[in-house]
């Protein structure tokens, strides 16, 4: 907006008409006075300015637009009739005006200088916009600069105050941060403590992470830089996504006392479960001589005794021959003689040994699906092992519903052996977890004797076999153990 001062009323009102006439628009005050109140109220892109007024002259109110920092690089035309010679034109450019028309006015000469005037200063102001918004994203960044170290102070901080071994690295591996207790295992920033020979190098395993993007956890033993030996720690590398790019914290966790304890226990159980194996195998043997004699005998009451004792004698068997295998898996000498056997002979077996042992008339053992003459090549025993597994946590865990069924079904190039209850079901968050070693369903656990390694056996033996293994059930919903091994014969067995 332009504003005209002029006391002469006809003045602003030809110079009004003109300027609007190109479309400016156009505000006007009377006075000196009225002016630097607008001017001060309003912003102007220009002021056309009459020298000569009553009270305030043009010269003092251009002096007055100077002294405010608001408007003092707002830009002047003054006009006069008379005060051209050239010290009143200083006086005009001196008091902040920046051009001079004398009176009358030339309507073209005096349109050329405001369209020049207006066209500063709309550069001007766009000028000043863009500095405004380049101020604005400086200080913006500046901010987020800010926020982002004091986040990154932040992690580091709390790395440093874990009690463990704490790293940082970017999506190459390259390492960015590391705690104080990096350097009591290795003295360089870049290079991971030394790993045990017969451990996977820490380095390969990472790189693998960040190809996939997938957090890694390895236990892995590593070197104290001023102690000999090697000590197990738990490695655990973990994405942060940040700006659309991985970064990664890890973290060694020293596992050394919970890896010896655990080394101790499967040593005791080992020795405990072979101790205990030989004088309850001379129990057994004791005991069948004593069922025949007083078979011979007749039907007495001590032969139910001398049946029962058996009963249990066998459970106690059951349990300590999990825990010999158990051992044996941990030593990595779990025994498996694979040859092509008949799977319906080892299935039939399995059956047969749950049907002898397991009151039929309250619940009773259905078979479906049909695979006789089916060969296949893996452990027979071991299998029958898995199968009787299933059907002794089926009669266990199914209790008081009415049945029991082994399904066999040949699928592509594998078959699938289920046994599906109506029992109590596992809730599914714990699916996951029942193949693991001593794990039992802690809801059911009070409720039911046993110690957790069945299913783990098993999974390690249908591992051994190529073949998978799993459960589907829910809680209160029975539940179907399967497992599946592949059909493929050696070829010197077809
Ligand atoms: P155990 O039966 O000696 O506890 P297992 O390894 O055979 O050990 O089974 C692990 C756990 O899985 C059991 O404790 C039980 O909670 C659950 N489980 C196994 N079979 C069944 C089943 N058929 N129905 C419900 N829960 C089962």
């Amino acid at each position: 907006m332009i504003l005209i001062v002029d006391d002469n009323p006809d003045n602003i009102y030809s110079l009004q008409k003109l300027l609007e006439s190109k479309n400016f628009k156009v505000d006007t005050a009377q006075s000196g006075e009225e002016a630097l109140k607008k001017i001060l109220k309003y912003n102007y892109a220009l002021i056309i300015l009459d020298v000569q007024m009553p009270n305030m002259d043009g010269f003092e109110v251009a002096e007055n637009i100077a002294g405010f920092s608001k408007t003092k690089e707002t830009p002047i035309i003054f006009l006069s009739a008379v005060n051209t010679d050239k010290r009143f034109i200083t006086k005009g450019y001196d008091s902040g005006g920046l051009d001079y028309v004398t009176k009358p006015v030339d309507p073209d000469i005096l349109m050329l200088k405001v369209k020049t005037f207006y066209r500063l200063y709309e550069q001007t102001q766009a000028l000043k916009d863009i500095q405004l918004a380049l101020e604005k994203e400086v200080e913006g960044r500046k901010q987020a600069q800010k926020e982002l170290r004091s986040k990154v102070d932040y992690l580091h901080t709390l790395l440093e105050s874990l009690p463990q071994i704490a790293f940082t690295c970017d999506h190459r591996g390259n390492i960015g941060f590391v705690n104080g207790r990096w350097f009591q295992f290795s003295d360089n920033e870049q290079a991971f403590p030394q790993t045990h020979p017969d451990d996977k190098p820490i380095a390969a395993e990472l790189q693998e992470s960040l190809d996939s993007g997938k957090p890694l956890e390895m236990e892995v033993r590593v070197k104290k830089r001023d102690e000999p030996g090697y000590s197990y720690q738990l490695l655990r590398v973990w994405p942060i996504l940040e700006n659309g790019e991985n970064n990664w914290v890890g973290t060694f966790t020293n596992i050394d006392a919970q890896k010896k304890a655990e080394k101790e226990k499967d040593e005791f159980l080992s020795i405990a479960s072979h101790e205990l194996k030989t004088p309850l195998t001379s129990i057994k043997a004791y005991m069948q001589l004593l069922d025949r004699k007083l078979k011979l005998d007749g039907d007495c009451a001590e032969a139910k005794y001398v049946n029962r004792v058996q009963d249990q004698v066998e459970k106690l068997n059951s349990l300590i021959t999990d825990l010999l295998d158990l051992s044996k898996i941990d030593n990595g000498k779990l025994g498996i003689n694979k040859k092509v056997f008949s799977l319906e002979r080892m299935v039939q077996n399995a059956v047969d040994s749950i049907v002898q042992t397991h009151d039929q008339s309250k619940m009773e053992l259905h078979r479906q699906g049909d695979i006789s003459g089916l060969m296949v090549y893996g452990d027979e025993i071991r299998l029958e092992q898995v199968l009787v597994n299933f059907l002794t946590n089926a009669y266990k865990y199914a209790a008081g519903t009415e049945k029991v069924i082994v399904d066999c079904r040949v699928m592509d190039d594998f078959v699938k052996i289920s046994v599906i209850d109506f029992g109590i079901g596992i809730p599914e968050s714990k699916l996951s977890e029942v193949f693991n070693k001593f794990y039992r369903v802690e809801e059911t656990s009070f409720d039911f004797q046993g110690l957790g390694i069945g299913l783990y056996i098993c999974s390690e033996i249908i591992r051994s076999h190529q073949g998978t293994i799993a459960v589907e059930s829910s809680a209160g919903k029975g539940a179907t153990f399967y497992f599946t091994i592949p059909l493929n014969l050696p070829t010197d067995a077809k």
